[in-house]
């Protein structure tokens, strides 16, 4: 099975790293070819031009439209029997139109958004949450095994991004949660690494405290995760509800908070410079 990847961004890159390591990646692609010489595989100027070489098309970059793009360019070239497999955050709409134009194709497409971070992208730890057919799946899993350690399948095309979306939700409300009571335990005249190590310890302890409480509490908001692509995908989250008629009213909360700092200039930050706000 010949694998190429395209998008080599905080995401993308640990995962291609990876997937060259176990020695599974033949080519990929990156709309910033810069970050393509590192590989020794093959490298190509246009994703069309990838896709025709290829059995399984890995695909991770931003936002709704990026995907669709880029499937519509893939779709010239792609061989019939193909799987593509996109891990970026979108919503399920974008992957139900991605597998539409992919079937006329006879390729299967699969939806699998990931999480754990850029660091689970680099350590090849991510969890991954899968929609569309389950054969396609398991003949892609030994590749998608190079880059998570916990994969699912969660049901028919879509599900995994609605099951991301649900996790996306989920992480805007511990957001919330770590940036106000770390600002909360400062206040109080504490040591704040002794407050973290602590709490991280008891019940209330998580992965964005452990990872991200050191660092945003000395003001550090490197990504990680850029604030700006949690808010598109909140943005996707409150289409969803409003469809299913349901509401997420804490995720309604940090779109308006993150709306300000994208404003104040802080959209390229980690999602921990939600702590800005909270903060004396
Ligand atoms: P990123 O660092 O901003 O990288 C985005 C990648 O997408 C880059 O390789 C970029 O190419 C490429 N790209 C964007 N638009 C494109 C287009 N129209 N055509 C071709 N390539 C395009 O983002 P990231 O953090 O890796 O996130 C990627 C996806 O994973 C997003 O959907 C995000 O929501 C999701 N995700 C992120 C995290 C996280 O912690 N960062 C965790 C889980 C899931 P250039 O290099 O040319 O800009």
């Amino acid at each position: 099975m010949k694998v190429g990847m395209i998008g080599l961004g905080a995401m993308g890159l640990g995962m291609a790293r990876n997937l060259a390591k176990a020695g599974l990646l033949t080519a990929v692609y990156n709309r910033t070819t810069a970050k393509t010489l590192e590989f020794k595989v093959a490298t190509y100027d246009l994703p069309e031009a990838l896709a025709a070489e290829v059995d399984i098309v890995l695909i991770c970059v931003s936002a709704d439209q990026d995907v669709i793009g880029l499937v519509e360019a893939i779709a010239k070239t792609i061989k019939p029997g193909s799987i593509v497999v996109d891990l970026s955050t979108v919503s399920s709409d974008t992957a139900q139109k991605a597998a539409a134009i992919l079937l006329k194709k006879e390729v299967i497409f699969l939806d699998a958004p990931v999480s754990g971070g850029v660091e689970g992208a680099k350590n090849g730890t991510l969890a991954m949450m899968v929609g569309g057919n389950i054969k396609a799946l398991e003949k892609a899993r030994p590749a998608l095994e190079a880059i998570a350690k916990r994969i699912i399948h969660i049901g028919d095309t879509g599900s995994g991004q609605a099951t991301k979306a649900a996790n996306q939700i989920m992480c805007a409300g511990i957001n919330q949660a770590v940036t106000e009571a770390l600002a909360f335990a400062q206040s109080q005249g504490l040591e704040i690494d002794k407050v973290i190590n602590v709490i991280s310890g008891g019940a209330a302890g998580n992965w964005f405290l452990e990872h991200r409480g050191y660092t945003m509490t000395q003001d550090i908001f490197t990504p990680g995760f850029k604030l700006a692509l949690h808010h598109k995908d909140l943005k996707i989250c409150q289409t969803m509800a409003a469809q299913s008629d349901i509401a997420i009213p804490l995720a309604d909360m940090t779109v308006i908070n993150y709306e300000q700092l994208m404003n104040d200039g802080y959209g390229d930050e980690d999602i921990s410079a939600l702590y800005r706000l909270k903060k004396l």
